[in-house]
């Protein structure tokens, strides 16, 4: 059955228009969508004839929920879900106070290939639609206001490379900020690149004021070229001035992510590079510690190794915050609860 998630603004109001409903339908139905109703009889201003017709045509939602983890004392919650075709991918829900953020995925593994990550090691399946991107968030929004919460911000930093899947990703960005639905907007949306430099500047054009974030991890294109395959196509000397464009046109920091991977990318070498290569105005370095990853060659640092490379960057005036290791039982390190859930059998692909 079609998921409802999958009709457009016009074709659902097509679809009402066809079943003679008033025009003001299709917002009564994304309304419910976005306070997380359970089911089609769950929407109690719809007439009783409208809501079985709903009900006997569509789906609720494209995901099926098949796996659930939590760490931090229920603060990081993670769901594994199963697409059509029998593809599985996973979000993260991280609470703070105030604010409630969903990390993301836009595809069923990831093209990429970057040797520390979870995803990477795994095969890449296929594109998420877009639908099954707003989903996620869908999803997320109604378990958060069980809690009495609100999800309120999104990164793409869960599987796969958001800008392989461009025109899902732009259109799943515009769907998450109608506000009959989630209202989210783009200026509390991340989306997170590798590198793929002509997407980027594409995006700048597109005029939706989200952030930037590259996945950097090496400031100098021959590390950079082993951790970040992508890099050999689109080599720092390209990526950089690209990410700085799209701070100049968008008025936006961009935000550099640095897994930190103990004595691989830790070094006052690595400080050094990093200092030359940004410009403090326009970036913001994001360290993330390593969370181990089977099956690769990398080490976790130790906390004072972290603060003393963040100190390192900083001495170069850069911007820099250490990202706290949210759902290390929660396996959630990208990738990480799809690969126990296929090791376990819980999921297939
Ligand atoms: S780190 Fe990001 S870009 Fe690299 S393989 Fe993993 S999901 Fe893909």
């Amino acid at each position: 059955m079609t998921p409802i998630s999958s009709l457009s603004r016009s074709d659902l109001a097509a679809w009402l228009a066809e079943r003679s409903q008033p025009g003001y339908r299709a917002a009564q139905v994304k309304g419910w969508l976005g306070r997380g109703a359970g089911s089609f009889a769950d929407m109690h201003d719809l007439p009783a004839a409208l809501r079985a017709e709903l009900a006997g045509s569509f789906r609720l939602s494209s995901l099926d929920p098949v796996l659930q983890s939590s760490a931090d004392g229920g603060a990081t919650t993670k769901v594994l879900y199963q697409l059509d075709g029998g593809y599985t991918v996973e979000a993260v829900v991280m609470r703070y106070p105030g604010r409630s953020t969903l990390c993301i995925s836009s595809q069923v593994g990831c093209p990429v290939g970057c040797p520390f990550c979870a995803t990477g090691q795994g095969p890449f399946g296929r594109n998420l639609k877009s639908w099954e991107i707003v989903d996620q968030a869908v999803d997320a929004a109604r378990r958060l206001t069980e809690e009495g919460r609100r999800l309120s911000h999104v990164v793409f930093m869960g599987m796969g490379e958001p800008m392989a899947n461009y025109a899902a990703v732009v259109d799943s960005v515009r769907a998450l900020a109608d506000a009959d639905l989630l209202g989210i907007s783009p200026r509390r949306v991340v989306i997170s690149t590798a590198g793929l430099v002509p997407r980027i500047g594409q995006l700048a054009g597109e005029g939706l004021p989200v952030t930037l974030a590259i996945s950097l991890h090496a400031a100098r294109d021959e590390l950079r070229d082993v951790l970040v395959p992508i890099n050999r196509k689109y080599p720092l000397g390209e990526l950089v001035p690209a990410a700085r464009d799209f701070a100049a046109r968008s008025g936006r920091r961009v935000s550099y992510e640095w897994v930190v991977l103990a004595g691989v990318n830790d070094t006052d070498r690595d400080a050094e590079e990093l200092g030359r290569l940004l410009e403090p105005r326009l970036a913001h370095v994001n360290l993330i510690p390593f969370n181990p990853v089977n099956g690769t060659p990398y080490q976790a640092p130790d906390r004072r190794s972290v603060k003393a490379f963040a100190e390192r960057i900083r001495s170069h005036g850069l911007n820099v915050t250490i990202r706290d290791t949210r759902g290390r039982e929660a396996d959630a390190a990208c990738g990480q609860l799809r690969a126990r859930a296929i090791r376990e059998g819980a999921a297939t692909a």
